[in-house]
């Protein structure tokens, strides 16, 4: 029984020692010494393209290294093959540490303050309370829910908005499309953490920026692809929004002559809120591929149809 991974080449190592102390008996694989495709039942990787999947008679389970699966094709899995994402302390760990560093650099000016020690100016602001912002989470998921449950510690006010309705100690909850502009009401910190589907690509757009209390800030840590780019620089340039935090974009890597670069209200990072940790990923992964072979139900299989 073999599996194959075939995901970020760094990590391999980690992935490949864990297995072979937990699960002797597990043929690990790593791409591109994949040996002999016809063996493989188990695959982890992050893409699926169809003219590898279609090498791959055998497989049973794929397995995604990554939170998000909309990097997957899946008309290039076959549809008895469960899709499987990453659900792992590591992830959420990174994305909760990412999104508090980001909130509270906005909550407390510090994107001000490197502008003015760039411009040699003493000039401090006030200090609201915690309690007098509010923070939205789009997205009550596996990481907007820990981002939420984290950001709590601080005193802020919480709200959250989800695709089903779904209830969380002190945060205020708001469910569907018809709920979305009276939750954006009172974000003054909008958090974007719903996964790209065909009902969220393109979310993070004029009409929602202008749903925001003038002078709200944005932090998107889902996909590029939620964000149309030229309605924020508008909302950016008119004072609508003060400031985004950018982890992700479209395309990834930015090109160089795309506006965010130079723009003095755009922060950006190379898309690294969260990465799955092997340390902490692998033994979750092992525990399922274990249900699977006991014939159990799998944990964390997407459903096609919604997307996610
Ligand atoms: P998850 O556990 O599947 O949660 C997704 C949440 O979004 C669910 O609560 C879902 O609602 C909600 N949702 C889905 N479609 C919606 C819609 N149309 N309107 C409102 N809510 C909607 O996913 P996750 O693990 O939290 O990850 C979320 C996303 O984070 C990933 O898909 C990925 O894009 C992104 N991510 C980014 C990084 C990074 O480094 N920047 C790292 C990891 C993940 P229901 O409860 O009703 O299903």
């Amino acid at each position: 029984m073999s599996i194959l991974y075939r995901s970020d080449a760094p990590r391999a190592a980690a992935w490949a020692s864990y297995f072979a102390e937990h699960a002797p008996e597990l043929d690990f694989r790593v791409w591109p010494d994949a040996g002999n495709l016809d063996e493989v039942e188990y695959l982890i990787a992050w893409q699926a393209p169809a003219e590898f999947i279609a090498k791959l008679p055998r497989l049973k389970v794929f397995f995604s290294s990554g939170a998000g699966v909309d990097h997957v094709d899946f008309s290039a899995v076959p549809k008895h093959i469960p899709i499987v994402r990453m659900v792992e302390p590591g992830i959420i760990d990174g994305m909760v540490e990412y999104v508090s560093l980001a909130v509270l650099a906005l909550h407390r000016d510090f994107f001000d303050y490197v502008a003015a020690k760039a411009a040699r100016t003493w000039d401090p602001l006030e200090v609201p309370p915690a309690s007098a912002r509010t923070i939205g989470v789009m997205g009550m998921g596996s990481l907007g829910s820990a981002v939420l449950q984290r950001l709590a510690n601080y005193g802020f006010r919480l709200r959250g908005w989800n695709r089903s309705l779904r209830h969380l100690d002190n945060v205020e909850s708001f469910a569907g499309p018809d709920q979305l502009q009276h939750f954006l009401k009172g974000c003054d910190i909008l958090i974007c953490l719903v996964p790209l589907t065909s009902a969220t690509k393109g979310i993070l757009n004029r009409k929602l920026f202008s749903a925001l209390p003038a002078g709200a800030s944005l932090i998107n840590v889902g996909r590029g692809p939620h964000l149309v780019d030229a309605d924020l620089l508008e909302a950016l340039d008119s004072g609508q929004l003060s400031r985004a935090i950018l982890d992700v974009t479209d395309p990834e890597p930015l090109p160089a002559e795309h506006p965010f670069w130079a723009h003095p209200r755009v922060f950006l990072t190379p898309h690294v809120a969260s990465m799955t940790q092997p340390e902490s990923a692998a033994p979750i992964l092992l525990d399922n591929l274990r249900r699977h072979q006991r014939g159990e139900a799998l944990l964390n299989v997407i459903d096609r149809s919604r997307g996610y």
